[in-house]
């Protein structure tokens, strides 16, 4: 058994973690934080949800293939303690640094 929240892992017989007060699963959803093909570089990290809005709106204007790794949207009310780490494909890098250069 595992908690989705934490992914702390159980022996049978317990139901609800401990530390989250969540009932616990049998099995974890798959992790969706592995890169799509083809590679993806980190291009910046973001500390600022409303400059995360903007640059999504202009990737995806330009129809660029991106994704961030660490984003925390579902704490929108928390403050970012971790940085949304702007990932784009390899391909279409020095396209995307260019347009978020005009940006700034
Ligand atoms: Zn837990």
């Amino acid at each position: 058994m595992f908690c989705p929240k934490c992914k702390a892992e159980y022996r049978s017989g317990f139901t609800v973690c401990a530390d989250c007060d969540v009932p616990l699963v049998d099995k974890l959803p798959e992790e969706k934080e592995l890169p799509p093909k083809p590679p993806y570089k980190q291009l910046k990290a973001l500390f600022n949800t409303a400059e995360i809005a903007v640059i999504k709106s202009i990737l995806d204007d330009a129809k660029i293939d991106y994704y961030f790794r660490g984003e925390r949207f579902q704490a929108m009310h928390v403050p970012l303690v971790d940085p949304a780490i702007l990932m784009i494909r390899e391909d279409q890098f020095e396209a995307v640094k260019k347009l978020l250069e005009e940006l700034e």
